[in-house]
């Protein structure tokens, strides 16, 4: 029997392709070969697929100064991970740790975050990107004016759009709130999935809340269950 014509190319097969090129160029550089006949190889031909790709977006934003954050900040926060990931997950703000090394969720609450996933059979860096709704820290540790993330979640939209996730997961009050635009308590947007331009989205409590109230544990750990099965599924 004939196969089914495949009319559209499925989100999917558009990951699949980019994580196909993406080991391309790891392998080969930003540079195609193509072959023209058996006996005869082309030069190589300019390729921009990888023009819009995170690390590029991340140089392009890193020295911003769109806020009075910029004015404290020792390092800029862009966020860390597989580009290609299914899970991402998005906090609150860069603190003092990640403030100096440039990196998200490296101090107390993130090596929690690294034993939570861990738990589930990930690691960060591997189908996991973690990034923050500022990406520049509040001076003492201070939640995030609107004005700061107003001009600040563009950004996070479009690494949401470059990475395309299977789900997005709101560590906390500041994630769950700016992303769903709504004024409630983490309890009361959890145990939902709502969706994100399309990506579903859940809201769990931030870590740093778990290392104040242990007693959160259980929901947290129930929340990531639910993570895991709906990445496999
Ligand atoms: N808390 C956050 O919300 N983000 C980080 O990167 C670190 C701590």
């Amino acid at each position: 029997m004939e196969e089914e014509r495949k009319d559209h190319i499925s989100f999917m097969d558009i990951k699949v392709a980019k994580k196909y090129m993406r080991q391309y160029t790891e392998l080969f550089g930003d540079e195609i070969y193509t072959f023209i006949d058996k006996n005869q190889i082309k030069a190589p031909n300019s390729f921009s697929f990888f023009n819009h790709n995170l690390n590029s977006f991340k140089a392009s934003i890193e020295n911003c100064e769109k806020c009075n954050l910029a004015l404290t900040r020792n390092k800029f926060v862009f966020g860390s991970g597989d580009p290609d990931a299914d899970l991402l997950l998005v906090g609150e703000g860069p603190g003092e740790e990640e403030d100096s090394s440039g990196e998200p969720f490296v101090g107390k609450a993130g090596k929690l975050l690294d034993k939570i996933l861990k738990a589930i059979g990930y690691v960060r860096n591997d189908n996991v990107f973690i990034a923050n709704i500022v990406k520049c820290r509040p001076p003492e540790n201070r939640n995030p004016l609107p004005s700061e993330i107003e001009k600040c979640t563009p950004y996070l939209f479009k690494q949401i759009n470059l990475i395309k996730p299977k789900l997005i997961v709101a560590l906390g009050k500041v994630a769950g709130q700016t992303l769903l635009k709504e004024n409630k308590l983490i309890k009361e947007m959890r145990n939902k999935t709502y969706q994100y331009h399309s990506i579903p989205l859940i809201v769990t409590y931030h870590p740093a809340a778990l290392l104040r109230n242990p007693s959160l544990k259980v929901d947290v750990w129930e929340d990531f269950q639910y993570i895991r099965d709906f990445i496999k599924s």
